[in-house]
């Protein structure tokens, strides 16, 4: 009987010396209560090293992308320093240059932001619905004020003015905005962007389609992990910190979406999110329950 808690304790003892440790709880060979709780302590100490491990991983990749521009900052002052105080054609470019860079960190810096945000998503809006068309017809809107050189269609033919899904509006705004800009700044000659949607078998289906330079086969299973890039200098060139799709594939996730990529090299790319369709019985009911949810936290 004391046998397992005397090796549940070991491994306890062990993991709270090094958090590191790999140590595990060993089989007890026992169909009881305890050989289940050993099975889920083992579970939840290999959560918890993923989670550090992924922490790491992400401090490791951030001091990456921000040494950089620090370096190029650097560079620019260190010029200023020597020549720029008597050159004035140095000391102008040096601080465009400067300002510039310091502009992408902070834009770098607030995307990394929306990346951790949007992992703690169904805590914050549980209970958001929204419609649609009106979020679709919003962006495709915006969007064509700031870019007057493309042309951005909209066909919600096949989808009923009042589908309603259960995610933040703000979030799917962010969602469309991420994957519009990205048809836009990898356009070529033809600047054309069509957005459309459909509801089929209760799944909302939204399609952002370009006909810039695509992706290979290769890059479209990498293009959703953070700081990923195709072609690191040129992605650079456009502003691009390889965060935009990493960000729109954690919010799907979050909402139990789904999101995908078809694309062909030098033709174009269609990138395509799912979500469930919600009947306006379940709308309704969601809706009453994020006012209750307002009103309560407005006290
Ligand atoms: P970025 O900010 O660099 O655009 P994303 O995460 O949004 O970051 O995209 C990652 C990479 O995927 C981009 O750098 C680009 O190489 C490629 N990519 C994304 N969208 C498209 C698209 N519509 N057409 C071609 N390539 C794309």
């Amino acid at each position: 009987m004391v046998k397992p808690i005397k090796e549940m304790s070991r491994v306890a003892l062990e993991v709270n010396a090094d958090p590191n440790s790999t140590a595990r709880i060993s089989d007890f060979h026992r169909h009881d209560e305890l050989q289940e709780l050993a099975v889920s302590l083992n579970q939840m100490l290999d959560r918890m090293q993923r989670y550090i491990d992924q922490q790491k991983e992400f401090v490791g990749d951030v001091s990456h992308e921000l040494r950089t521009p620090v370096a190029v900052i650097e560079g620019h002052l260190n010029m200023l320093e020597r020549w720029g105080k008597d050159d004035p054609e140095i000391l102008e470019e040096s601080i465009k240059a400067s300002l510039q860079e310091a502009k992408r960190m902070q834009h770098l810096i607030q995307e990394m932001l929306d990346l951790t945000r949007a992992e703690q998503i169904n805590v914050q809006y549980p209970n958001a619905v929204t419609n649609v068309a009106d979020v679709l017809k919003r962006v495709a809107g915006d969007m064509s004020m700031v870019h007057k050189d493309f042309v951005i269609r909209l066909d919600m033919d096949d989808m009923p003015q009042d589908t309603q899904i259960q995610i933040y509006q703000g979030h799917l705004e962010q969602l469309l905005v991420i994957l519009v800009d990205n048809g836009i700044k990898y356009s070529t000659d033809r600047k054309e962007i069509n957005i459309s949607a459909g509801l089929a078998q209760n799944e909302v289906h939204i399609i952002v389609q370009d006909f810039g330079e695509g992706i290979s086969k290769e890059d479209q299973s990498k293009i959703f992990n953070r700081f990923y890039r195709v072609d690191k200098a040129r992605t650079r060139e456009k502003g691009g910190n390889g965060l935009g799709l990493s960000i729109a594939q954690k919010l799907v996730h979050s909402y139990h979406g789904k999101i995908g990529v078809d694309s062909v090299e030098g033709q174009g790319s269609q990138f395509i999110i799912a979500f469930p369709s919600l009947t306006k019985k379940q709308a309704h009911k969601l809706r009453e329950r994020d006012q209750a949810e307002k009103a309560k936290k407005g006290k």
